[in-house]
């Protein structure tokens, strides 16, 4: 029996725009998404557990698993290396579960190029005030860190129109809302459902 493909959705954010909050929600929605969990060479923050959050490792080990072809997106994104394992991806993907990776816009480009049909969500804040403080009352980053992200987030939002959908998190339950619908309407593309149903599709017509 052939397996119909998962979707394959990337989202990104500048750093603060609360996408990982938005991805935590929309994980535990009963939507059944995989989510990746990426290599990086980021120090882990409070709270955070290896394998779950991330796979820590050095920058040796990141170079040496770059160098195997073992990611396939990686990235440096404010100073440290990040990965998505092509490994886990070829198994998520042959098994047609639908994908969820949290990468940078770099990484979604790779992604995008490599996979024409990914879905590419881009989460903006609701503006820069909000973004700042968010930062900062995150507190897990001293403010050399936080001056860098928010550079990084002028460019990074330079590449919003590479995204198939646009979500504005100005309030945690609209913006799932929102993400949800995309969910939705994503797996019932006409593409999709002819090849999830072809049988009822082949009986009904013949
Ligand atoms: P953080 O250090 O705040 O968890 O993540 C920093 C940035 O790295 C975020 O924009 C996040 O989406 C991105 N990121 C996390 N994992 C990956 C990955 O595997 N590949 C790429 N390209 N970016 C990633």
């Amino acid at each position: 029996m052939i397996k119909t493909p998962g979707c394959l959705f990337i989202i990104s954010a500048p750093s603060g725009a609360g996408k990982t909050s938005l991805v935590r929600e929309l994980l535990q929605s009963g939507l059944n998404l995989s989510l990746s969990i990426s290599h990086t060479t980021r120090p882990p923050r409070t709270g955070e557990i290896n394998g779950r959050d991330y796979h820590f490792v050095n920058e040796e080990k990141f170079k040496q698993m770059l160098f195997n072809g073992e990611f396939v997106e990686s990235a440096e994104v404010y100073g440290n290396l990040y990965g998505t394992s092509q490994h886990w991806l070829n198994d998520a993907m042959t098994s047609g579960q639908d994908i969820l990776l949290e990468i940078d816009c770099q990484g979604a480009k790779q992604i995008q190029q490599i996979f024409p049909h990914s879905i590419g969500i881009f989460i903006l804040p609701p503006s820069v005030e909000v973004l700042a403080t968010r930062l900062k009352t995150r507190a897990q980053d001293n403010s050399e860190v936080i001056k860098k992200r928010l550079m990084a987030a002028r460019e990074e939002i330079n590449h919003i129109a590479e995204f198939n959908y646009i979500i504005v998190n100005n309030n945690l339950d609209e913006a799932l809302k929102d993400l949800i619908c995309i969910v939705k309407a994503e797996r019932l593309k006409t593409e999709r459902q002819i090849m999830k149903h072809r049988t009822l599709v082949a009986q009904l017509s013949s």
